[in-house]
C-alpha cells in the first residue's frame, strides 16, 4: 500500500501549490478536508507556531502523517504586518480583495520600491503523528515590493499586488509552475523534501 500524508490547509489555491510540490514524493497526498478535518485554531505570533499547530490538528485528527504550511506577507513599512495575520488583515470573514484594497489604503502615502518593499515567507512543518517529538521544518522567502494596483488573474491572496522587479510581473501574472519555482512556498517545500530523503516517512 502506498504511504499517505494529509495536507493540513483549507485554502485550495494553497493546496494545489502544494499537491504540485509534493508530487516528487511519489505517496499519496489528501487534502485535509477530504477527510472531513476542519480548519485548525492558529493563534500564535510565529508562523512555525502556527504551522506546527496545523500539522498535528490534522494527524490527531487522522492518524496520519500531516504537512502544513503558515505563510503570509511581511511589508517593511508596516513593521511586518500583516505577517501572520495575512489572512484575515481586514477582519472576518476571509477576503483576499479586502485585504489588498486594505494593504493598499495602508501604503497610499508611499512611493517607489524601496517604500513599498516587502517579503512572503513561508514555513512548512512535516509531523510522522501528533506527538512527533522531531517535526521536520523547514522555510522560505520571496522578496518584492507592493503595487499602487493590482495587476493579473493567477494566484491568490496578496499576489496581483506583488511586484517582481526582475521579472517585470506580478506574482499573479507568473503560471503556476514559475510561481512554485520563485516563491517562498517553493523555497520551503524543497528544503522540506531534501530533509524527508534522509529521514523518510
Ligand atoms: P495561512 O493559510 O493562515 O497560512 O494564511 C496565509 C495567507 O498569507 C493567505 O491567506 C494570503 O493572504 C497570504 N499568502 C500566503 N502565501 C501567499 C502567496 O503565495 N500569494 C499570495 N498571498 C499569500
Amino acid at each position: 500500500m502506498s504511504k499517505r500524508l494529509v495536507l493540513a490547509s483549507n485554502n485550495a489555491k494553497k493546496t494545489t501549490e502544494m499537491q504540485a510540490l509534493l508530487a516528487p514524493l511519489g505517496i499519496e497526498v489528501i487534502p485535509q478536508s477530504a477527510l472531513g478535518v476542519g480548519e485548525a485554531e492558529e493563534p500564535h505570533p510565529t508562523f512555525v507556531e502556527n504551522a506546527l499547530a496545523k500539522a498535528r490538528h490534522a494527524a490527531a485528527a487522522t492518524g496520519l502523517p500531516a504537512v502544513a504550511d503558515d505563510s503570509g506577507l511581511c511589508v517593511a513599512a508596516l513593521g511586518g504586518a500583516p505577517g501572520v495575520l495575512s489572512a484575515r488583515f481586514a477582519g472576518e470573514p476571509k477576503s483576499d480583495a479586502r485585504n489588498n484594497a486594505l494593504l493598499l489604503e495602508k501604503l497610499a502615502h508611499l512611493t517607489g520600491a524601496e517604500a513599498r518593499r516587502a517579503h512572503f515567507y513561508s514555513t512548512v512543518v512535516l509531523v510522522r503523528h501528533a506527538d512527533d517529538p522531531q517535526p521536520l521544518i523547514a522555510d522560505g522567502e520571496w522578496h518584492g515590493t507592493i503595487l499602487e494596483a493590482a495587476r493579473g488573474e493567477g494566484g491568490f491572496g496578496y499576489d496581483p499586488l506583488f511586484w517582481l522587479p526582475e521579472l517585470e510581473r506580478s506574482a499573479a501574472e507568473l503560471d503556476a509552475g514559475l510561481k512554485n519555482t520563485l516563491s517562498h512556498r517553493g523555497a520551503a517545500m524543497r528544503h522540506l523534501l531534501a530533509r524527508l530523503e534522509r529521514n523518510p516517512l
